[in-house]
Parts: C-alpha cells; structure tokens; sequence
C-alpha cells in the first residue's frame, strides 16, 4: 500500500471510529428493547436494561458516572423516560439499588408535573429491588425515584427572585465539568442593623438530594414574604445561601458525587494543625475551594455580623415513616469539654424549636450526638476548628418515604419544612444560651426516637 493511501484509510477509518463513538453516546441515552427507554434530559439516569419476559423489564440503577468503584450505597438515583408502553401495561424492576428499604417511585406524563405511584403499583421484590407496574393508561411516562429538582428549576426559582431588592446574586465560580455557575444568595434588607447575625445555608452537595432544593424555596419564599416573619428575618440577619453545590452532579444525574467521582461532603480539607484553618488546603476538590474561598471564609472572619447557624442540607434514604434528622454532634455531662456540651445544647434547642413549628415531625435526637465528625472532613468539622460552639454549623437530612405524615410526601411537605426553618430561626436566640430550653425535654416531638447515638454515628459517615 502507499503511503498515500494508507493515510487515507487511516483517516476514514479515524473519521468512522469516532462517529461510530458519537452513534453509541446518543444511543446510550435511549435504548430500544421493545419499550424504549430514554435519558437524554438534565438529570437523566438508568444503567443496564434487560427484558425479562413478554412484559417484564430489569432496570438497574447507574454508579454515578458509571464508575463501579463507588459504594453501592450511592445508587439511589435514577429519572427515565419510558415509551411505546402498551395498551396491555407492563412490568419494570428497577434493581441494584443502594438502599433496602421499601418506597414508591414517582412519574410524570409530561416531564415537569409530577406525582407517587399509587401503593399498589409497586411492589419489592428483594432488599435491592421494586417492581412498578404500569397500567398502560398512558403509552409514555417520566418514572423517578423521587421529585426531581434540576439546576433548570433551580434557574427559574431564582429568575422569579432575581428583581427583589433584598436579594443579591453572585457567582462563586464555574463549576469545572460543565462549566456551570454556582451562586450565592445574600438575602437580608437594605438597612446597616448593626446586631444582624449571619446564617449560612448550603444545598445539593449531593447532586440528587432533592428534598433539601424544595426546602429552601420554602425558607427563601419566607424570608422575603410580606408578613412580620419575612421583615423580621430580614432584619435580623443576612442569609448566605449556596443553593447547588454540586450543579455538574446534578446536570450528569448522579447521585452523589461530582464528575469526577468525589463525595465532596467529606472533603473539605483543611490542615488541622493551623489554629484557625480558614482556607482549604490546594488538595480540596474545586467545588469546595470556591465555596470556602468566595464566601465561606469572608463569612467565618465577619466580626460585624457573625455566623451563628450554618446548615448543611442533605437527604436521606430510611425506613418509611422515618422523618427528617438533624446530625447534632457532642452530648451533655462530663465526657464533653464546657464548649462541646454548649454546641450540644445550642443544636438540641434548634432541633426543637424547629420540631415545635414542624408540627414534632422531627426525628428525637439521640441522647448523645459523639464526636465521629472530627474524624473526617465535613463542613461542620471545618466550622468546629474555626468557632467551636459559636456556630452552631449542623446537618439537616429530609427523608423521601412519610416522614411522618400518613402518606407520602411532595414537595409541599419539604417546602413546609423551610417555613419551620424561617421560624425556629426567627425564635432563637443566638446569643443568649441562658435563654435556652431543657435539652432533656422531649415534648415536641411527634414520634418517639428510633435511632440510636451508634446508628446516627454511622449514617453521618456516610451520609
Ligand atoms: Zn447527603
């Protein structure tokens, strides 16, 4: 052969390989085996899928960019159109979930209403399994794990905020797969009250942690209503809000994690050596950097208005009629120093003013909260080495199933969440402890406590 001609070939064959590569991409993101099963959307997620018989489809879950190292507990995420469903019905079963706990799916017909399956529609098959039959009424439908919340919604939600004077949007920067912006939200009034503290609020560093993006529409809608809550709020403290954390997670339809396959819940690294570590160490992952660096540091320093609360918000799978959990961290009496029995008081008297206007739907914390988190990296470990007890920096985790209601819940419920939030912080006195309530007391909360300080320790970890 010729030179030339070799070069020819060679080209064709490189021109060939990468269409054929182009071809697959698309076709991965709809697949075609009697039903058709579609993912090309924000936030779109199925892996393998198999016919099983005449009317039964396997669907398993995806690993967060299809990396198989991550833990099987991160599968928990999936949104898929399915099409060309028959008039006869069908069976799907989605399987290789990351969690065993009984729940109902939701599904859409047009992509953006979305509502639970009815109970007797789903059925579990095994710990990592559900069958969800579907009747075919409809000859397509969107089907989810729960409701989800992309950075479009996030983009729309915001849109209809962005002309309030109260509220200030900047970017902290872009996030590095998908270029997308990651904003912070100030929201306080125009007036220079020399005694407004400041909160700080973080979402979405799971990408699929839905419930927390609804729950800060409710606090948001809160803070800036019309009524003497929104004008005291607004009077008494400035908001710093990072609404998604984690957008490229959240884009790609993971679960977890961001494109490169980082938890970045535990990796806000910091060297525990300094005495105030305000800034993150170069390893931390980018996401992070510009969180701590942009906002969170200029934050931590402020001695005009100090952070007095800074919320974590999260997500969580659990047994059904588990409600949404704080993390408190430390306990009370003498295995704790005087300045980690005052952060326990400080977060069990948040936990139940919150439960107070929650209607007690907030899991009873456990009698000690421990001291795991100084173990790893969370933003609360980094919040500890900076302030100590003067912050009181905590996780919230909203949960999917009934959360304590008798059905299960919507959005509406997790936006009714965020209000409680716009009150407990409304009635707390950061200042004043000697204002605080019985830690012991146990009188707010609805239903009794059913985890222990060891299980909470444990799903903190891996939360
Ligand atoms: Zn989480």
């Amino acid at each position: 052969m010729k030179k030339e001609q070799f070069l020819w070939l060679f080209l064709f064959f490189l021109i060939y390989s990468c269409s054929q590569e182009t071809i697959s991409e698309q076709e991965n993101k709809k697949i075609c085996n009697g039903l058709c099963f579609n993912t090309d959307f924000e936030s779109g997620s199925i892996g393998k899928i198999s016919k099983l018989s005449q009317d039964v489809w396997s669907l398993e879950l995806k690993n967060d960019n299809d990396n198989s190292s991550l833990p099987d507990s991160y599968r928990t995420w999936w949104n898929v159109k399915v099409e060309y469903i028959p008039s006869s019905g069908v069976k799907l079963r989605f399987t290789k979930l990351g969690f065993p706990y009984f729940f109902v799916p939701v599904f859409s017909i047009n992509g953006k209403d979305w509502k639970h399956f009815p109970e007797s529609a789903v059925k579990q098959i095994d710990p990592t399994t559900i069958e969800v039959s579907l009747s075919g009424e409809q000859s397509s439908l969107w089907i989810a794990r729960t409701f989800p919340y992309t950075t479009k919604d996030y983009t729309e939600y915001r849109n209809s905020i962005t002309t309030n004077p109260n509220v200030k949007i900047s970017s902290l920067g872009n996030s590095p797969f998908k270029n997308t912006s990651i904003e912070l939200l100030t929201i306080t009034n125009a007036n220079q009250n020399p005694d407004k503290k400041t909160i700080w609020i973080h979402a979405r560093t799971h990408a699929a942690e839905v419930g927390s993006s609804y729950v800060l529409e409710g606090l948001i809608n809160t803070i800036l209503s019309d009524g003497s809550l929104g004008t005291d709020l607004r009077q008494k403290y400035i908001f710093k809000i990072v609404p998604m954390h984690n957008p490229d997670g959240i884009i790609l339809g993971n679960y977890r994690t961001n494109s490169a396959s980082i938890n970045l819940e535990s990796q806000w690294l910091f060297d525990r050596t300094i005495l105030h570590p305000i800034y993150l160490q170069d390893t931390a992952p980018v996401e992070n950097k510009f969180l701590n660096k942009n906002a969170m540091s200029t934050v931590i320093e402020d001695e005009v208005h100090p952070v007095v609360l800074a919320l974590n918000l999260h997500s969580s799978n659990s047994d059904i009629n588990t409600p949404a959990f704080f993390f408190p961290h430390f306990g009370p009496g003498n295995n704790y120093d005087s300045q980690q029995q005052n952060l326990w008081n400080k977060q069990i008297n948040f936990i139940q003013t919150v439960a107070s206007f929650y209607d007690g739907r907030i899991e009873a914390p456990p009698a000690d909260g421990g001291n795991g988190f100084l173990n790893t990296y969370f933003p609360e470990t980094w919040f500890w080495y900076n302030k100590k007890d003067v912050v009181n920096a905590i996780t919230l985790e909203t949960t999917y199933s009934k959360a304590g209601y008798d059905y299960w819940v919507t959005p509406k419920e997790w936006k009714q969440l965020g209000v409680a939030l716009a009150h407990a912080i409304n009635n707390s006195n950061f200042n004043k402890p000697n204002m605080m309530k019985d830690s012991e007391d146990r009188s707010m909360f609805k239903l009794p406590s059913t985890m222990t300080k060891e299980q909470l320790q444990k799903m903190e970890i891996n939360h």
